[in-house]
């Protein structure tokens, strides 16, 4: 595996430092329990909660568990387990807070909340119910390479459905394009009307979206900085717009960093059975052995040396 072409240089710890809030801000981490942790999701951890540490953030733990059909509580539970066992500790929605419910930041509990957001953009006159399936849109739009998204044409904001003939809602993006300056990657531009067209915030069988759940949640667990792979740049556009539809005037400041991808050049996946951290603890590792490897592998540092989670901040901090 390797990191891809731009890697974290050392130095940008100093730039961080003078471009994050002083002190008192939150990030978080928030894995899908889709599949086990792998290598991928360390890598983002060791983002996540050394920029933290180093900078004066905190960090709270969220399952994003939106996806019905592909969460397990096996996978949850596997999730925690492994944050426990590399020493990474949120500061909010503790491990053990989340196991007995005390402070529980979990997709699956946020119903009402999504519904209030979405009942807000109703009545803003923002919402509209679609039929379409992937096969329509592509109908319309022509085949798209595989991984990409196709733009959505409109076709049932134009069309007006009866709302009770699916449970499927988008919302209508404007024409806008969105600036926002990545702590990493430098200024980005994205306009997400062409880009994705109106995001599709519930699906036909009720499941929120992932796009529409993590905003609402960005919001009100008033997240200040959002940290996480460059997979998800492309996303970051079309949030930042939803966002300000739902109120939130001032979005949070957004960090991507690099992917682990294998030889083939292809993101780590859960599918990846052989990363996963917990394969990889059974064979043997300690945690600040593969700490230390996801490190060096997304360049983080040159050559791989144990690191403990309690000193993940050193590797930002200049
Ligand atoms: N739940 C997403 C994932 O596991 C992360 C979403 C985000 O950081 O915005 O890939």
């Amino acid at each position: 595996m390797r990191a891809s072409s731009h890697t974290i240089a050392r130095s940008t710890g100093a730039l961080l430092g003078d471009r994050l809030p002083a002190s008192g801000w939150r990030t978080r981490f928030a894995p899908a329990p889709t599949g086990y942790l792998h290598l991928g999701h360390l890598v983002n951890a060791i983002h996540v909660w050394g920029i933290a540490r180093a900078f004066g953030g905190s960090v709270l733990l969220r399952v994003e568990d939106h996806d019905r059909t592909r969460c397990k509580p096996e996978y949850e539970n596997a999730l925690l387990e492994d944050l426990e066992w590399l020493g990474f500790a949120p500061d909010e929605g503790s491990v053990a807070e989340f196991r007995t419910g005390v402070t529980r930041h979990r997709q699956s509990d946020n119903g009402d909340a999504y519904e209030r957001a979405l009942a807000g953009l109703e009545r803003a006159g923002r919402v509209y119910p679609c039929t379409c399936s992937r096969r329509d849109v592509l109908r319309v739009v022509g085949d798209v390479p595989a991984g990409e998204e196709p733009c959505y044409p409109g076709t049932c904001r134009l069309a007006q459905r009866d709302p009770d003939a699916t449970r499927a809602r988008r919302v209508q993006l404007d024409a806008e394009s969105v600036r926002f300056d990545d702590l990493l990657l430098g200024a980005q531009e994205q306009r997400p009307a062409a880009q994705c067209g109106d995001v599709l915030v519930r699906d036909r069988f009720g499941h929120w979206t992932y796009q529409f759940g993590v905003v609402v949640d960005d919001f009100d667990q008033q997240v200040d900085v959002v940290i996480r792979g460059e997979d998800l740049l492309n996303s970051t556009g079309r949030q930042v717009l939803l966002g300000r539809l739902l109120g939130r005037d001032k979005p949070p400041q957004y960090l991507h960093h690099p992917l682990l991808r294998t030889a083939e050049g292809r993101k780590l996946s859960k599918a990846d059975a052989d990363t996963s951290l917990r394969e990889l603890r059974l064979g043997g590792a300690t945690a600040a052995a593969l700490i230390g490897e996801a490190a060096a592998q997304c360049g983080l540092i040159a050559q791989a040396r144990p690191i403990d989670a309690a000193h993940v901040a050193t590797l930002f901090a200049s």
